[in-house]
């Protein structure tokens, strides 16, 4: 599965780089938008978890808008084809500059993340003679039983509006007259893989939902965020995720009023198993302890989240095939937290050996950074090979 099918082609190639298996990503695309459309609901991709051209043309062509968190993910959304009226613009810290920049490209939505951010897109607005689209993010304070890195959904994380200030928030409204209020938005955290998890957000945006109407508010969009996990530990098992049981939970428990639309921003469950990280065996050694350690040459400047989140990604051998051992699989960087895995088995491995860390679609190689002023990673495609 995977890069192992490409192994003869991939010894001879540079190391470390990004290896997409694109069958992979459009048959994920596929399943997703189809599993979307029985409902209706659009898939906005989250950009950020990984803005490489090929994946973002991939997205495209399967006919999905974009969420972005950054001035420079509208632009990057923008100049790859996706149209402005399909993108959403979060994050709980967009600058006057972005803001201005993606309401001259005339976006679906800012997602708004507190009282004071409406005010400046209201003032913005005003001054560039244009009326800003705005959901108001809403903290619904549902625990997504998640890494705590990730979690973004729970009462005391900086993200959203808080309930207890909605009310506030709504009272602001009459006053502000170059933004409209289209809809609500929510976006707990991230690798959820506890349908529960999303049947209480459900729950929790029911309420909301008839607040808001006892109020007189119409909301035309609700955004449900993303989120959805995959299944790091086997990836082979579930190469794509299970967008049928996701979002029957919402056609399930989410009740819509006539004329609603559904959106949701998938990132991690778009691209998480469609990439590899391919690196080179550089060293082997045993510490005072015992332990086995393998050293590659990609390390968390290539892939940060085993140090950032204690991340678990599978790693396979795509060279040796001899009986396995255990080892602590490291990266060159002068940090202990550059740890690939601890203790794991694999095929006797030595120098030269070429390494697959599975399940590093998102969130890997849009994080690598040139700490300790190392190369970023390349990347290769399957349908280039
Ligand atoms: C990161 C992010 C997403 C995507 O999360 P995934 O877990 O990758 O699906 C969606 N919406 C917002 C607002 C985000 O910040």
């Amino acid at each position: 599965m995977g890069a192992r099918e490409y192994t003869g082609r991939l010894a001879g190639l540079p190391t470390p780089f990004y290896f997409y298996d694109m069958d992979l990503l459009d048959r994920t695309l596929r399943t997703a938008g189809e599993e979307a459309a029985r409902y209706g609901y659009k898939i906005h991709y989250a950009l950020k978890a990984n803005f490489d051209p090929r994946i973002m043309s991939a997205v495209r062509a399967a006919g999905f808008g974009v969420d972005c968190v950054s001035g420079n993910e509208v632009r990057a959304a923008v100049e790859n084809g996706f149209p402005a009226s399909e993108v959403v613009f979060a994050g709980v810290g967009k600058s006057d500059r972005e803001i201005e920049y993606a309401l001259s490209q005339g976006i679906f939505s800012f997602n708004c993340e507190s009282r004071e951010e409406l005010e400046v897109i209201d003032a913005i607005a005003e001054r560039m003679g244009k009326t800003a689209r705005i959901a108001l993010r809403i903290n619904p304070d549902v625990d997504p039983k998640t890494h705590r890195h990730i979690s973004t959904g729970k009462a005391d994380n900086k993200f959203g509006i808080s309930y207890t200030e909605i009310d506030e928030a709504i009272a602001s409204l009459d006053r502000l007259r170059h933004i409209d209020i289209v809809g609500l938005h929510f976006h707990i955290g991230s690798q959820i893989r506890d349908m529960r998890v999303f049947e209480r957000l459900c729950e929790r945006v029911n309420a909301i939902k008839a607040w808001f109407a006892g109020r007189g508010i119409v909301l035309r969009h609700l955004n449900m965020g993303g989120g959805l996990g995959i299944d790091y530990d086997a990836p082979d098992a579930e190469p794509v995720p299970d967008f049928a049981s996701y979002f029957a939970v919402f056609a399930r428990c989410l009740e819509t009023g006539p004329g609603q639309t559904v959106h949701f921003e998938l990132g991690r469950s778009l691209v998480g198993q469609c990439g590899e990280l391919i690196a080179r065996v550089l060293y082997n050694k045993t510490t005072a302890a015992g332990s086995q350690v393998v050293i590659l040459d990609a390390g968390m400047t290539d892939l940060i989240r085993p140090a950032l989140y204690d991340a678990r990604h599978g790693i396979e051998n795509l060279t040796s095939q001899a009986a396995p051992q255990t080892y602590t699989v490291v990266g060159p960087i002068c940090e202990s937290s550059d740890t690939f895995a601890e203790r794991i088995e694999l095929p006797a491995t030595s120098r030269g050996d070429l390494l697959a860390i599975r399940s590093a679609g998102a969130y890997g190689m849009a994080m690598a950074s040139r700490y300790n002023l190392r190369e970023l990673p390349g990347a290769v495609y399957s349908n280039e090979l």
